[in-house]
């Protein structure tokens, strides 16, 4: 570890790691090191719910890079350590162990830590996050004495957990606070159309469900989980999927502008002179969202955040704009979204649920603001223009399947 770094990027996971590879891509020659709290290098955080929880993909195929990467690339790996404080004016950041580094610019790229539920028996051992490789070990190692599972939260996380616990024969119940599943991010249809297919495998889905405590034994083993109604769902072991929790404090204390998350401009930049912020951290202006200042948790966002903000140091014109995609696994759906259907007006289904082969197209003001496609990727290939361009796709014609998106006609 060098006491100075050219570059120090705080935070290891898609964006910190894709900062450092843009930077070296562009020819980047000073020095970049890049601080995880983490012991492992850089890796993929999406298969942790899908692939490498089902046991399909084992730690080192969901390596970002190989190991030897980092170290021909001469980016310096701080793995294990983290940083908890921040002098932007002396330009150095404090580590847990108390050394300090030098920077010339800064990249925070800490993510989130996985929101937790907050109640009596909440802290007990057999209650776990899906955020790292840390969490889902535990998940693993304990399974085999495992049947029943108690998912809390219908968002991806929860639902990508439950697909793959099923899968290995145990029996899931997912509780979710809100009327639907995946509120947050999707629209009624596809929400039924989820909701649905987990019954269909088995799942209980509990709707409208508030956790107020968790029954626990001496040996800090929980063995159910208590409802807001009363009721009482028994389980050996509790899956929390509830979002995450902008790691910000550093920042927050060095007086940085902060709301929902790390507030950036358009180049990434913070309030702090210096300090950039990327990734799910980042609250930023997105033209996908009218101008609101929103947090994206994807690999898009972190990918093209950190572009934007290597670009940015290394002199170059960039702002963020990118098209924001997602992606979700479950059993054999293969969902694909391209924009943000946040504040839709209308949406239009195209192809029948029933088929498992269907997309959601969402409209504000008469303009094309998101796709939500389930096993349809040539809709999610051809929707993507609509978005970019915020096309009023004919409805009549949209719904017809014979006729490809980019034939759509236009108003
Ligand atoms: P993640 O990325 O972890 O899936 P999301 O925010 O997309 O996060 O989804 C979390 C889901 O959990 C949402 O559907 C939300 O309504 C639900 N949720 C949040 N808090 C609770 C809670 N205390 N009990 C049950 N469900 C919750």
């Amino acid at each position: 570890m060098n006491a100075f770094y050219d570059i120090l990027i705080v935070g290891a996971g898609h964006a910190g790691a894709q900062a450092a590879i843009a930077l070296r891509q562009k020819k980047f020659e000073g020095t970049i090191g890049l601080v995880g709290n983490e012991k492992y290098p850089p890796y993929e955080r999406p298969p942790l719910s899908k692939e490498y929880l089902a046991g399909e993909k084992p730690f080192d195929r969901i390596l970002l890079r190989p190991e030897s990467f980092w170290v021909e690339r001469e980016i310096d790996l701080l793995t294990g350590r983290r940083v908890s404080k921040l002098d932007p004016v002396g330009k150095t950041v404090t580590l847990a162990s108390d050394d300090e580094i030098g920077y010339g610019k800064l990249i925070w790229a800490t993510g989130g830590s996985p929101r937790m539920l907050d109640c009596p028996g909440s802290q007990a051992r057999n209650i776990h996050a899906v955020r790292s490789r840390a969490d889902v070990d535990k998940i693993m190692a304990a399974l085999p004495a495992v049947n029943k599972v108690v998912v809390v939260g219908g968002g991806y996380i929860g639902l990508e957990a439950a697909a793959v616990l099923t899968k290995l024969g145990k029996q899931i119940t997912v509780v979710e606070s809100l009327d639907r599943v995946l509120s947050r991010v999707a629209g009624e249809a596809l929400s039924r159309f989820f909701e649905a297919e987990h019954r269909s495998h088995g799942v209980t889905i509990e709707l409208d469900a508030t956790v107020a405590g968790f029954e626990t034994g001496e040996d800090g083993i929980a063995s159910a989980v208590l409802l807001g109604d009363g009721r009482r769902l028994e389980a050996d072991m509790f899956v929390v999927g509830i979002g995450i929790i902008p790691e910000t404090g550093p920042l927050v204390a060095a007086g940085a502008a902060t709301g929902n998350g790390v507030d950036v401009d358009q180049h990434c930049r913070t309030s702090l002179e210096d300090v950039y912020a990327i990734g799910d951290c980042a609250a930023h202006s997105n033209a996908f969202a009218e101008g609101a200042m929103i947090r994206l948790e994807s690999v898009q966002n972190a990918n093209d955040q950190a572009k934007v903000a290597a670009m940015d140091i290394l002199g170059e014109d960039a702002e963020y704009d990118a098209v924001p995609w997602f992606w979700s696994n479950q059993y054999d759906l293969k969902l694909q979204t391209v924009g943000l259907s946040t504040g839709h007006d209308s949406y239009v289904v195209r192809g029948d649920p029933a088929s498992r082969k269907f997309s959601v197209i969402y409209y504000r003001d008469g303009k094309v603001v998101a796709l939500d496609c389930v096993n349809a990727t040539k809709d999610y290939v051809q929707g993507r223009k609509a978005v970019v361009e915020g096309l009023n796709l004919d409805k009549d014609e949209l719904v017809n399947t014979e006729i490809p998106i980019k034939e759509v006609g236009i108003h």
